[in-house]
């Protein structure tokens, strides 16, 4: 009998490779993931079985991996794992797609040369998320790969929202709103429209509460509006990220301390969020265990800010009918969701305290008129999902 093939995903960050290797067939299951994380300064390899046994562990000297090193150490591992079984296809996470990727696209020379043209509008996502691509094509050429786009989701927003006040020629060359976290809705919406159809066709503002965070305005399961814009550091407050900033701020920056964009970039994306201002860690967890002042501000500060953009979101909706919570604060933390509950209570969103201390799927009450889930996210199975996709229709 053949051996039945499979499907890996890769999803690279800018100092971490995840991995997830599932069975080929239509939502076949997981056969095990894991990720290289610490490239550059501890690479450290982890991966476990489906249930979350360890199935391989090792580390490397600081510097000893770059993201083609740490691409060939999964592709070592894959093979030893497998045993002989074939990769049919490689799936990725590729963060921008420009305006012209709107939909998962078997990668080839001329796309890969057009995913690197768009490096400058992501610098610091995008070469790390085609670093894999160019080492998988050296290594296994044969194998198809894919690209799945993080923008992609987002290209059905009405024109409007897709623009800044900006002269037409900025626009026109590419300074304009894009989205991320689109594959994370993507797969949210794919798990609503198979569960709750008529839900799924509803106003919906989905709440990705993660280390990076966003919300999404979908109607008739697509993307009217969200709050990321050019880049992954507009809309909420993050773990290490500001959100959106009045960009005279950007300006005072840089003539009152001389700072250069390295520093400014550095300042919003590392030093910034839940970080910054509580002066203690970026991590949800934490801050919730610690007493200290700063913390609560943090907390409340990142709460007040879904707060308004929620309402944002919702005029761009003329309306809203559910909310979800999604990632990791989303889907674990019911004090961030009862406390971003309780500022939408004007919007008629009533959450019932035990159902969302429990966690349950629909954390609302029966008689609120907004509804409020939790659905849990999977950004590599909606990988894994888009390339079965791809390759079986080229
Ligand atoms: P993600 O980027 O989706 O992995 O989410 C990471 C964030 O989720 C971090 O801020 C974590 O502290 C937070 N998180 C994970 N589990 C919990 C939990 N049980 N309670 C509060 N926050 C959590």
């Amino acid at each position: 009998m053949p051996q039945q093939g499979c499907i890996a995903v890769l999803n690279a960050g800018s100092s971490s490779i995840k991995f997830a290797v599932y069975e080929a067939e239509r939502d076949g299951p997981l056969l095990f993931h894991g990720q290289v994380e610490g490239i550059g300064v501890a690479p450290h390899l982890k991966a476990t079985d489906a249930d979350g046994k360890s199935v391989a562990e090792q580390r490397w000297d600081a510097g000893a991996l770059d993201h083609h090193a740490a691409t060939d150490a999964i592709l070592e591992l894959g093979r030893k794992l497998l045993a002989g079984r074939p990769v049919l296809a490689f799936g990725h996470r590729v963060v921008h797609g420009g305006t012209a990727f709107a939909a998962p696209t078997r990668v080839d020379a001329g796309v890969l040369k057009a995913l690197a043209e768009l490096v400058p509008l992501a610098p610091l996502h995008q070469p790390h998320n085609l670093a894999p691509i160019e080492a998988i094509a050296r290594a296994v050429p044969h194998i198809p790969q894919v690209a799945c786009f993080d923008t992609a989701f987002h290209r059905s927003q009405p024109a409007l929202a897709q623009e800044f006040g900006l002269p037409r020629k900025l626009t026109a060359e590419g300074v304009r709103r894009y989205g991320f976290h689109g594959l994370s809705y993507d797969f949210i919406l794919t798990q609503l429209g198979e569960a709750m159809p008529a839900l799924a066709r509803s106003r919906l503002i989905v709440a990705h509460l993660g280390n990076g965070a966003s919300l999404c305005a979908v109607r008739d399961g697509k993307s009217v509006a969200s709050t990321m814009g050019f880049t992954a550091v507009d809309g909420l407050m993050m773990g290490t990220r500001t959100g959106a900033l009045d960009p005279g701020v950007l300006l005072y920056l840089m003539e009152r301390h001389g700072m250069d964009a390295h520093a400014i970039e550095d300042l919003l994306y590392r030093q910034s969020g839940l970080l910054g201002v509580s002066g203690i860690s970026s991590d949800m967890r934490a801050l919730r265990q610690s007493s200290a002042a700063e913390a609560r501000e943090a907390i409340a500060l990142f709460v007040y800010r879904i707060v308004r953009e929620i309402g944002s979101l919702a005029a761009a909706l003329g309306g809203v009918d559910g909310i979800v919570f999604s990632a990791g604060i989303g889907e674990n933390d019911p004090r961030t969701r009862a406390e971003v509950a309780a500022g939408c209570r004007w919007l008629g969103l009533e959450i019932d305290e035990e159902r969302n201390r429990r966690g349950e799927t629909r954390i609302s009450t029966d008689r609120s008129a907004v509804s409020a889930w939790i659905i849990p996210t999977d950004e590599e199975s909606m990988i894994a999902r888009y390339t079965r996709q791809v390759i079986a229709g080229s």
